[in-house]
């Protein structure tokens, strides 16, 4: 469609039309924040242009390379969104913007309807207005709650056990029946545990306000700037009793959203993928890693488990691979936690 109207251009435009014809326009919605801050530049790498729109409530504008368009905006801000999408003629969106923490989730569920599931529903009016038909959804491993076997398969019983995964999964059925009906095609990625950072891009790095997440926690411990990492729980049946997640680099994430845009560009056909490695550590290790890489002691305590925890999150990534042809590469934990390492010790 974004094709068709730029074959519509006006004369006048045709040299500035010409000169950038070869790039594909995505628009990145929480572009600002940690995994869509490093695909504005996986992006760039890989030839595309990414337009920029985030509110800033999460994101840092410093992690936005200055010549990026950057549109300051809700995404549930439909006349924004709509003329953003036409102005820069967007082939795709990449819909990073999202709430995260599984505990606000279930102390605040309004602010995970309201910031996922209607930004969600509101952002594809302005996309289906704008004629965009291609879409990637940050999805989440929290759509399967506690999963009953693992590695858990992208058919396994989707159970949200928090508003986080409903909201995703909500939006996730919503795209499906958009699909059915409007022919908008997309890719749900499902993350599990994103980290690390990309050393290519020494600026960018996991900065959340709070931390909640294990491994820019333990970083931060090794560097003294929290006196202890309290571990939740020791008690789960798992080989350490301390629970099992699947941690996946960011800089593999941003390559399976390229993989995902050009799969859908090609025509492919809508659904959902895991990311992740198939592999499980656990939290013991993931302090154990840091230690190894920090040279630092990173003292522990052990506390209660947090509610909403399954014991073990670990992906089969098999559609992934054969559909998109994509796998992470970059991501055996201790990789992962030496680029994480890399940015907290310079930040
Ligand atoms: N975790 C922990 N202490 C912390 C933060 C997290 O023991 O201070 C554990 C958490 O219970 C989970 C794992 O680390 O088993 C990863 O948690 P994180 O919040 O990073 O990601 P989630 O799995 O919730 O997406």
């Amino acid at each position: 469609m974004g094709r068709a109207r730029r074959g519509g251009a006006p004369v006048g435009a045709r040299a500035r039309f010409v000169l950038c014809s070869h790039a594909v326009r995505d628009l990145v919605t929480g572009g600002a924040g940690y995994v869509g801050s490093h695909m504005v530049c996986t992006l760039r790498r890989a030839g595309h242009e990414g337009v920029v729109l985030d509110d800033l409530s999460g994101g840092h504008r410093d992690a936005v390379p200055g010549d990026v368009p950057f549109v300051q905006a809700d995404v549930a801000d439909r006349p924004r969104v709509t003329a953003t999408l036409r102005d820069h003629r967007i082939a795709a969106v990449l819909h990073f913007a999202s709430r995260i923490q599984v505990g606000e989730s279930v102390a605040a569920p309004r602010l995970y309807y309201k910031g996922n599931l209607a930004a969600s529903i509101a952002l594809l009016e302005s996309a289906l207005d704008a004629g965009v038909d291609r879409f990637v959804l940050s999805s989440t491993a929290a759509i399967y709650g506690a999963p009953k076997s693992v590695p858990i398969e992208e058919d396994h019983p989707a159970v949200p056990v928090n508003p986080y995964g409903e909201t995703k999964l909500a939006t996730e059925r919503m795209l499906a029946a958009y699909s059915r009906a409007y022919g908008l095609r997309y890719a749900a990625l499902r993350y599990f545990n994103a980290a690390g950072a990309d050393p290519a891009e020494p600026h960018l790095g996991e900065r959340h306000t709070p931390e909640t997440h294990l491994v820019p926690l333990v970083l931060e411990t090794a560097l003294g700037a929290r006196p202890h990492v309290t571990i939740f729980g020791d008690d789960y049946p798992t080989p350490d009793g301390t629970c099992l997640r699947d941690y996946v680099h960011v800089v593999d994430l941003c390559e399976a959203h390229l993989a995902a845009l050009q799969y859908l560009g090609q025509g492919g056909e809508s659904g959902a993928f895991n990311l992740g490695t198939g592999q499980g550590h656990s939290v013991n290790e993931v302090v154990e890693a840091a230690r190894h890489v920090s040279g630092r002691p990173i003292p522990v305590v052990y506390g209660p488990r947090r509610d909403g925890d399954p014991p073990a999150l670990v992906a089969s990534c098999a559609r992934a691979e054969r559909v998109l042809h994509w796998k992470a590469k970059r991501s055996s934990l201790a990789q992962i936690v030496e680029d994480a390492w890399a940015f907290h010790a310079r930040a």
